[in-house]
């Protein structure tokens, strides 16, 4: 019996894709081979990787103006990557420091150049994000960057700030594919796949033709331009997550792409919140209810010793993976794309059933 999986990164993929995946791990396709063992120039992996770029490009609604690449090292690396090849010479970037993500963005940054901060949720304890409209770029900045949805502490930007001649660059890691956006109003989109997208092993890099050809000149692998110049094929690519990510955009489009995605997750957050909000007295989101993350759901019980129960109790009900991140302690439940409704509504049920008997 698959278990309810409520983890935070890696976390739940669509069950059709994992038997898929497990149907074609010995012999993919016919060919009397794995996938994972042949070379990535071959033609089987070639049409792979191009079908993978094209749906992620349909799904997302990627302009023309901007290219996709499909990178290793995780959203982490694009914490340094961002910078080597986005910051001009001794230059700055603004940044918005909305939580914990947020924070080792500018620890990266800091490390290669100057960040101007231009908001600190540090004195509401990341629980709110600041109205986009009060955002303006500086002058002179390489970029402004954001994280469109902060896994940590639940906050998720709801619209993004218009920041003119600077390009935006965002952190989506926790929220891609879990709604529609609008791609041109980036100069840069990163996102490792393990939330919404695929396994851990392959990040998604979406850059505007422009950022692009201003990019520094960089050892191979640390430089966009090699990667896009060479369709994310300048090294051996993470083949395995991006087969699987490519399974995954066609589970997407059979759900009705991003816009049918949007619904149903809209649905799994308003019958968590739900629960939350009808025991104020029992449940308590500490997140401002404006910005609050339908990818993960943070709250609090009456005292530790319940929450201790609470995730006890869960686990012996199939469910996993709802202990707050250890910096917050709480309980945090992820319910990114591939988590089934019915699963929202178990742990719905749960909550009210704990409630009654505890509270
Ligand atoms: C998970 C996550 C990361 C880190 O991703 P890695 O692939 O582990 O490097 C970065 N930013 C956000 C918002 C995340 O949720």
């Amino acid at each position: 019996m698959r278990k309810h999986n409520f983890s935070a990164g890696p976390s739940v993929l669509p069950v059709p894709v994992l038997e898929e995946l497990r149907d074609n791990m010995v012999d993919y396709q016919g060919t009397g081979l794995s996938l994972i063992e042949v070379s990535h120039r071959g033609k089987d992996y070639d049409a792979v990787h191009q079908d993978a770029l094209d749906r992620l490009r349909k799904e997302l609604a990627v302009p023309e103006s901007h290219k996709i690449l499909l990178l290793a090292g995780g959203a982490t690396l694009q914490f340094s990557m961002v910078p080597m090849n986005l910051l001009k010479p001794g230059g700055s970037a603004d940044i918005v420091v909305s939580g914990s993500w947020a924070k080792k963005a500018i620890d990266d940054l800091k490390k290669l150049g100057t960040a101007n901060v231009l908001y600190d949720g540090k004195e509401n304890n990341y629980t709110d994000l600041p109205d986009p409209a009060s955002i303006t770029a500086s002058d002179g900045a390489s970029y402004l960057h954001i994280t469109s949805n902060e896994t940590i502490g639940g906050v998720q930007w709801k619209s993004f700030p218009r920041t003119g001649a600077v390009p935006m660059v965002a952190d989506m890691s926790s929220d891609i594919l879990s709604r529609p956006i609008d791609v041109s109003q980036f100069g840069l989109i990163y996102a490792g796949a393990q939330k919404n997208m695929g396994p851990a092993g392959v990040t998604v890099v979406i850059i505007r033709d422009d950022v692009l050809e201003r990019c520094a000149d960089l050892p191979a692998y640390l430089s966009y331009k090699i990667h896009a110049d060479k369709d994310s094929l300048y090294n051996t690519p993470p083949v395995f997550a991006v087969y699987a990510l490519d399974l995954v955009m066609k589970w997407v489009e059979a759900q009705g792409g991003v816009a049918g995605i949007e619904n149903t997750n809209a649905k799994k957050a308003a019958r968590v919140y739900g629960v939350v909000d009808a025991n104020p007295e029992f449940y308590r989101c500490p997140v401002n209810p404006a910005v609050r993350s339908p990818m993960n759901v943070v709250f609090r019980l009456p005292s530790e010793e319940l929450e201790k129960q609470f995730i006890a109790e869960s686990v012996q009900e199939g469910m996993v993976g709802l202990k707050g991140h250890r910096s917050v302690g709480g309980i945090r439940a992820s319910l990114y794309n591939a988590l089934p409704l019915e699963s929202a509504e178990a742990l719905a049920r749960f909550m009210e059933e704990f409630v009654r008997t505890n509270g």
